[in-house]
């Protein structure tokens, strides 16, 4: 039996844990949850948010599913996703983005996956202020962490059945850090004869998403552009109630929706857990449970398509509700 952490997170966290949770276990898989508390809940008691033995247990067990949690504003503490990339050298942010069965969106077919670089760029922090008016921020880019992430997409698209990788940069303009980013990509993907490379600039790259995002198939970021461009990825399939995400190293993995703990919806029983829901089923495609992982998809897919939503897609069903007709489809 696979041994998984589970964060359950705060805000809307423990909602929809529970109803992702639920639903695995009704489609037969046998899980052995470890759970671990984290976020704002945990901080009185054991004085951080984000404790050691959470981080332990990602190690031991190499896999967590993780609903989002809180890192309380001016406490002095520091981003508990941050802390968690940083500390398990989780390298690649997987954001795969496909249109929902039965959520309208502007555009159809959109299949695309987005890889991010999560350890550098401007997000490593290098920053100062050189006087009252003028501050710098260094962009860190190494051809060890370009070389990684350019080898993870390349990999992901060859074990996926994707066709091509498109590195995205603006290397036109930083032409020896940008410039470096793709210089590797263009190494790396000479290594990959059967997935096709393509290059692009950020700001063309915005452009042609927002006018046909099917054009795209895997793409390659550093951290900035990665941000960005996913959470504009995120808004052509429906928004933050259904995007998907993970974060992946060598040796853990933690898969997580791209949204935050909501507390304005918390305890309310209105959350949508179909992002929670999807990072599980790419966890359980990563853990070779492709069986049940295609089963839960299909069961969440025809219970969309007939018209059975939370209120943030515009639908009258509630959490549970929402849930349990999952499960009625898995039967
Ligand atoms: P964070 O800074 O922690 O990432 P955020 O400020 O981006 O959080 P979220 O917590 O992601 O904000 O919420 C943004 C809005 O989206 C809120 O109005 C929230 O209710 C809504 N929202 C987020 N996730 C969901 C969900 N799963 N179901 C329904 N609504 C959601």
């Amino acid at each position: 039996m696979h041994k998984i952490t589970l964060i359950n997170g705060d805000g809307i966290g423990p909602e929809i844990s529970d109803s992702v949770l639920k639903i695995i276990e009704a489609s037969g898989l046998k899980i052995d949850w470890d759970l671990q508390t984290a976020g704002s809940d945990v901080i009185e008691k054991e004085g951080t948010p984000l404790p050691n033995r959470v981080l332990d247990s990602i190690r031991k067990n190499g896999i967590a599913l993780k609903a989002p949690v809180t890192t309380p504003i001016g406490k002095g503490f520091r981003s508990v996703n941050v802390q968690l990339r940083k500390s398990l050298d989780l390298y690649a942010n997987l954001r795969p983005c496909k249109n929902l069965p039965g959520v309208k969106t502007r555009f159809e077919n959109v299949d695309l996956v987005v890889v991010r670089e999560n350890t550098e760029d401007l997000y490593a922090g290098v920053e100062e202020k050189i006087n009252e008016n003028t501050a710098h921020s260094i962009k860190i880019i190494t051809r060890e962490a370009s070389e990684r992430i350019c080898r993870f997409a390349f990999e992901y698209a060859l074990k996926n059945g994707r066709k091509e990788v498109c590195c995205v940069t603006k290397a036109n303009i930083m032409k020896l850090s940008d410039g470096l980013f793709l210089d590797v990509f263009r190494d790396v993907s000479a290594e990959f004869s059967q997935i096709k490379p393509r290059e692009i600039l950020v700001d063309n790259l915005c452009m042609q998403l927002v006018q046909d995002p099917t054009r795209f198939d895997v793409l390659v970021l550093p951290n900035l552009y990665g941000d960005i461009v996913s959470d504009l990825t995120a808004g052509l399939i429906g928004g933050l109630g259904v995007a998907q995400g993970a974060n992946i190293g060598d040796n853990c993995a933690v898969f997580e929706p791209v949204h935050g703990s909501a507390p304005d919806i918390k305890g309310q029983n209105k959350a949508n857990p179909t992002a929670l829901l999807l990072s599980a089923v790419e966890m359980l495609k990563y853990i070779g449970e492709n069986t049940y992982a295609k089963k839960i998809e299909s069961a969440l897919f025809k219970t969309l398509s007939n018209g059975y939503k939370t209120s943030d897609l515009g639908g009258e069903l509630t959490t549970s509700e929402f849930t349990n007709k999952i499960i009625e489809y898995l039967i």
